[in-house]
């Protein structure tokens, strides 16, 4: 008998430790998140229910990176959220590629100055979307390269501001191969056959990341934050490297427990190694279950679960297992790291310590 792969469901006959978590044992920032529409409908929902929402799970500080090309949302999220809980929320800037076609040879510089505008409104971080690299061309129609020097104003310009600049270029290496029996996220792509970028006439994975890298190691005045473990999830011992050849190099790991937690080894040991560089971040909204489920990866000896709620596992058809890490990684990886960041240390002393804070003036 043949069954499709769709009714293929399997349920583990094992008998194991089974740990739910209602959430991160500590308080956490969020330093990969959106509000919509990857976010869900929270930019819908009034304001205070956000932050209500946040402090009743531990998220002392949410980054939201919709922030779009640095214009009207950006202006939006700041005078609705920024506005009303300064503390808590940061919300990141962009480049709009598009002008590109007009502005020609101006292009960078005009972006760059953008970016200043930008940050002069309250925009704390650039966002570069996943186009970059795979679609965005110059004013000649030409696809840009990750590493393009034409560009070297905007990124020198955020590292001056102290922008910490998220980059998200490429995707799954499996995205870039052919869709097929042997392609491990053959479900994913059958359901959103736009996120295959067969090359060609798509770049290949390997000249993207490579752009990055270049990028990374070009502008070491400038904070990267590398989305999704680096956008190279599947390769911890390359992502390890640059993190020891960058020290201007970040990551955050949203997206991705469903990668870590296959190889949980490797994973354990290559955030032990790098826990101060690490930051937390679901890419899911403020999201109550994605938390927990996160929290349940990097928390609990919990074996052989599905890394999402979803029946079949989206991302693949695998299952993963918890990493126990220590309290002190936990600590980095959860706050620390992205207090340290983002400068959220100084402002959460003076609230827990106000009468310190006005006796020195
Ligand atoms: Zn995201």
């Amino acid at each position: 008998m043949s069954i499709a792969l769709n009714d293929f469901q399997p349920k583990p006959s094992l008998v194991r430790p089974e740990t739910h978590l209602a959430g991160p044992s500590m308080p956490f920032v969020d330093a990969h998140n959106h509000l919509g529409p990857f976010g869900g409908d929270w930019d819908q929902r009034p304001p205070q229910e956000l932050f209500d929402h946040l402090r009743a799970h531990g998220c002392v500080h949410y980054v939201d990176l919709d922030g779009g090309w640095g214009e009207d949302i950006l202006d939006d999220r700041l005078r609705r959220y920024k506005q009303l809980e300064p503390e808590s929320y940061r919300v990141f800037g962009g480049v709009n590629w598009a002008l590109w076609a007009d502005e020609g040879n101006a292009f960078p510089q005009k972006a760059a100055a953008r970016l200043r505008d930008q940050a002069a409104r309250g925009a704390e971080g650039l966002k570069i979307w996943k186009p970059f690299g795979l679609t965005v061309r110059d004013q000649h129609g030409a696809l840009v390269a990750v590493d393009d020097e034409r560009l070297d104003p905007i990124w020198a310009t955020a590292g001056e501001l102290g922008l910490p600049t998220l980059v998200h270029v490429a995707d799954p290496v499996a995205f870039f191969s052919p869709i097929d029996g042997t392609n491990e996220r053959y479900e994913e792509l059958q359901t959103h056959p736009d996120w295959a970028f067969p090359s060609p006439p798509f770049p290949t994975f390997g000249s993207i990341l490579e752009g990055f890298a270049n990028l990374v190691r070009r502008h070491r005045g400038t904070t990267f934050i590398g989305a999704h473990v680096a956008c190279y999830a599947e390769n911890l011992a390359w992502v390890s490297s640059l993190l020891d050849e960058c020290p201007n190099l970040m990551i955050d790991f949203s997206a991705r427990i469903a990668e870590l937690g296959r190889v949980p080894y490797s994973a354990r040991e290559f955030l032990l190694r790098n826990h101060q560089r690490v930051l937390f971040g679901t890419d899911a909204g403020p999201d109550a279950e994605a938390w927990a489920l996160y929290a349940r990866f990097l928390e609990t000896r919990d074996e052989y679960f599905n890394y999402s709620t979803e029946s079949v596992p989206p991302q693949g058809r695998w299952m993963i297992y918890g990493l126990h890490l220590p309290q002190d990684v936990l600590k980095a990886i959860y706050h620390d790291n992205a207090a340290r960041l983002f400068g959220l240390e100084a402002a959460e002393t003076d609230r827990r310590h106000p009468q310190t804070n006005s006796n020195h003036k």
